[in-house]
């Protein structure tokens, strides 16, 4: 994904994560199928290439979502509260 669409909000980080998930079923279903090693007929990456793109890009997107701001100091205040035992 190009730099200068890669969201910044976390409600943007959520739907890139939403969008990837959905790439990657969607490869998954190709090599259900057409095999692993198939490809478009007009050519491009094989099933198998294009699922490994799909699940780098879903990492990242996870990635950037769990280190979010406001993700890392929810759980910080999750493991805050259960250090001191919050309710
Ligand atoms: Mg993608």
């Amino acid at each position: 994904m190009h730099a200068d669409y890669l969201p910044t909000t976390l409600e943007g980080k959520q739907h890139r994560v939403t969008e990837e998930c959905a790439e990657v079923i969607k490869e998954l279903a190709k090599i259900g199928r057409f095999g692993l090693l198939s490809r478009h007929p007009d050519g491009g990456p094989t099933n198998l290439e294009a699922l490994l793109d799909e699940m780098t890009d879903l990492e990242h997107a996870i990635s950037e979502f769990r280190n979010d701001p406001s993700i890392v100091l929810y759980r910080k205040q999750l493991t805050y509260e259960a250090d001191y035992e919050i309710d």
